[in-house]
């Protein structure tokens, strides 16, 4: 068992290479480009998980391929569904560690929540996943696995989803700090030969880490950004948010400012404030995020979203008057704001409630 773990680590990871060097992967070996683009589409495509499965290459390839590379990584552990359909992925990496995804059906679209890291080295007072403190980051071909096992499971292998599949980078982790390993995938998502998922279907949350936010304004083919607020002070965002500590507001929002200005047509840039009830939910805090993103003269839009419980944080969700108070006071200042409806609280699917909790009830794999 640790001898088969120890080779698949050492195996290439082919959900981790672009189109390009999967065909240079082939090529190596002997094999002409065109196998290489087979391969691409056999994984990203029709998002087979076997090399087994894979019965337009030849057989010889196919073995060939087993001694040299691995197809997948993660092992599904348990899924578990909700009463509002929402879908969470409790997996696994080759190394043991636990990686979570959910998938969110809605109308007319569906969204799919991953994880860029196992744990997080952020301590977000708010939030169950800094309680396991940072595991590692993902890799590339781990950020992408979790989107196909979320596919495959939701619509059958292969088969193309009715409809269109916005991913958010809000699960497990900062982003931000695994943006190598980020980057690669969702370029490897937006491949049209492949999963065909591209950056403008793709949010990115961070709870700020600046200089990445910085690089981001400069990049052309960029996912959505999502800042987490969390607080309207460096008092209390130092409590709430440590992160802060090291890049305060001022920092902050000044890096936001530059991100602001990069903003193309139809891009979405948004704040994300977790409103925690008794702790920064009163008028005061609002007047206080009005005149700060005011101050700055940003002008993108602010989601709120009500905290979801999760035991043991010490932590409730605001009223639903409270919000809708809270939010009136944001409107007349100008800032638009909106209330994020939460999803799948009761499997632990909801934000800030990610740290691979195993229930009772898994529905089989
Ligand atoms: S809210 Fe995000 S950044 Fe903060 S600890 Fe949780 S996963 Fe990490």
């Amino acid at each position: 068992m640790l001898e088969s773990k120890k080779m698949s680590a050492t195996k290439t990871q082919l959900l981790g290479l672009t189109q390009a060097e999967l065909i240079s992967f082939a090529e190596q070996f002997g094999q002409p480009a065109f196998r290489g683009r087979q391969i691409f589409a056999s994984l990203h495509h029709n998002r087979l998980r076997e090399f087994a499965a894979m019965s337009d290459l030849p057989k010889q390839l196919r073995e060939q391929l087993e001694t040299l590379a691995t197809p997948a990584s993660l092992t599904v552990e348990s899924r578990y569904l909700s009463a509002d359909s929402t879908r969470r992925y409790l997996l696994k990496t080759h190394d043991g560690l636990p990686v979570e995804t959910v998938f969110i059906p809605e109308e007319r679209r569906d969204t799919i929540c991953f994880s860029s890291q196992s744990g997080c080295p952020l301590q977000c007072s708010f939030c169950l996943t800094a309680q396991l403190g940072l595991l590692r980051s993902l890799t590339p071909g781990e950020i992408v696995e979790q989107i196909i096992i979320a596919l495959n499971d939701a619509y059958g292998v292969g088969q193309k989803p009715p409809h269109g599949t916005n991913l958010v980078g809000m699960g497990a982790g900062e982003p931000f700090l695994a943006f190598e390993s980020l980057m690669k995938a969702l370029n490897i998502i937006a491949d049209p030969k492949g999963l065909h998922i591209v950056p403008n279907r793709v949010t990115v949350s961070t709870a700020g880490i600046v200089p990445r936010i910085k690089e981001l304004a400069t990049m052309a083919d960029r996912p959505h950004l999502a800042v987490s607020l969390g607080a309207p002070t460096n008092e209390q965002r130092d409590v709430l948010m440590p992160i802060n500590r090291k890049w305060p507001l001022a920092e902050l929002l000044s890096a936001c400012k530059e991100f602001e200005r990069s903003l193309k047509r139809g891009e979405r840039f948004t704040f994300e404030y977790v409103m925690l009830r008794d702790v920064n939910d009163s008028d005061e805090h609002a007047r206080q995020l009005a005149k700060l993103l005011n101050r700055h003269e940003l002008r993108v839009k602010v989601n709120l979203i009500p905290h979801n419980e999760a035991e043991p944080l010490p932590y409730h969700p605001s009223s639903r008057t409270r919000v809708e108070a809270f939010k009136s006071i944001l409107e007349a200042k100008g800032i638009p704001a909106f209330v994020r409806r939460p999803r799948g609280q009761d499997i632990f699917a909801a934000c800030g409630q990610l740290a691979a909790r195993r229930e009772a009830n898994p529905i089989h794999a």
